[in-house]
């Protein structure tokens, strides 16, 4: 058996599907594999030229060796990816000399939270299916992980999935992504308050050992081994491609993406850089999060040059980094507003590091985003097929106020039902 420990190290070992249904540790850690699995030195020159089914099964079969069977992986696998919109799942594109996209949000919600959310549905699937249990699944989202996880688990008849999200506060894509999904086993809670409050009560409902045990609370946040381990395999596609040591430049939040692929150095795949794209604290950030360029008064720092709010030179930031090629900017400032700050990063990178082979990971359908992107670029970005008709379907939500027992008697309601 493959075995997973606790961060914390007082948890017991447990399979790959203890790891995952488990979550979050009982000692408050979070699991990881006990020893890193290698992968040959053919296993890269071999996978070049292999399908990304094939890819993810060589890369996560050890791991949940001894859990599931090679035979069921495959059906696993098959199953999470079919609802992709591209042949490749992941596509690898190459935008320059040495420097490539990695498209990570051919999934039906259109963000790379898919590939991994897919897969931890199907993964529970099976694993429910066995044990014959059912789960409750909450979550907080600020906008991509909660219609991830509603597409991965919607019309399951093991789970019921709660999500909440704060009321006004996500883009209208996001919520009708969630809300426009009726699946009996849905349901959407807008809170008002902000994200904090959710991740607040969502924290709350697990600490709460009697209503955990009653409902067989589950998590499908990006504690979850699995998901890491199914972002894991769109590194080692990407790098067997490329056939190459490749840095990667990670457009990043909660640092779930970029660990992902530093399992993947782990295992051999000759990852020269990982490199950590944030927008931390800045207009920028801001800017990307509401469509809106907003002011909210300079805070003084050690560098005061840089102390300036109003960033109408980011593309002109953009343009140096190109090289003065404009419709370089333009393609750039088209990719969704995530993908473009990593963009931006590895064009900087890739200045300093001239020999370097870069692969950016581009996390979201500029789609998903419509109002940063015309603000950006004047162009208002469509939605792809499968989505297209979003504005017209029926929404299911309820809005509560961020009250522990009131949202608790909601949920224990519904369960029943
Ligand atoms: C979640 C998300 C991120 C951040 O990923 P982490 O794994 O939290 O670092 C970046 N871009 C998009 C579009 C996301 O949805």
């Amino acid at each position: 058996m493959f075995s997973y420990v606790s961060t914390r190290g007082k948890a017991p070992h447990l399979d790959f599907t203890g790891a995952t249904l488990t979550g979050l540790a009982r000692d408050g850690g979070l699991y990881v594999p006990e020893t890193s699995p290698s992968l040959s030195s053919a296993d890269l020159p071999n996978m070049a030229h292999q399908a990304y089914l094939e890819v993810a099964w060589r890369v996560t079969l050890p791991f949940v060796e001894g859990a599931i069977s090679p035979a069921d992986l495959i059906k696993i696998l098959k199953a999470a990816y079919k609802s992709f919109n591209h042949q490749d799942i992941t596509p690898l594109r190459q935008i320059g000399d040495n420097f490539y996209l990695l498209e990570l949000f051919h999934g039906p919600t259109l963000a790379f939270k898919d590939v991994a959310l897919q897969f931890l549905g199907q993964v529970f699937d099976h694993i429910l299916a066995r044990t014959k249990q059912k789960v409750t699944i909450v979550g907080a989202t600020s906008g991509d992980t909660g219609s991830a996880a509603i597409e991965a688990f919607k019309g399951k008849d093991n789970a019921n999935i709660f999500i909440l999200h704060p009321h006004n506060r996500v883009s209208e894509v996001q919520r009708r992504q969630m809300t426009t999904v009726l699946a009996p086993n849905v349901f959407n809670i807008a809170i008002e308050g902000s994200f904090d409050d959710c991740q607040d009560l969502v924290k709350a409902m697990f600490n709460d050992q009697v209503f955990r045990d009653d409902l067989q609370l589950s998590a499908i946040n990006s504690i979850n081994w699995a998901r890491i381990l199914a972002q894991v395999v769109y590194y080692v596609f990407a790098a067997a491609r490329v056939g190459k040591p490749v840095a990667f430049c990670v457009p990043t939040g909660n640092f779930g993406n970029v660990y992902a692929g530093y399992v993947a150095r782990s295992m051999g795949v000759p990852v020269e850089k990982l490199i950590v794209a944030t927008n931390r604290n800045d207009i920028l950030h801001r800017f990307f999060e509401t469509g809106k360029m907003q002011t909210e008064g300079v805070v003084p720092s050690l560098s005061p040059s840089m102390d300036i709010q109003v960033s109408s030179n980011f593309e002109r930031l953009l343009l140096n980094l190109y090289g003065g090629d404009g419709g370089a900017v333009e393609k750039t400032m088209k990719l969704d507003p995530h993908t473009a700050v990593g963009v931006g990063v590895a064009e900087e990178y890739r200045k300093k590091n001239p020999d370097s082979v870069i692969v950016s990971l581009a996390t979201a359908h500029p789609a998903k985003f419509p109002e940063a992107v015309k603000k950006a670029i004047g162009i208002e970005p469509e939605l792809p097929a499968q989505l297209a008709d979003l504005y017209q379907r029926q929404e299911k939500y309820e809005v509560m106020s961020a009250n522990l027992a009131r949202v608790q008697q909601f949920v224990r309601e519904r369960v029943k039902m």
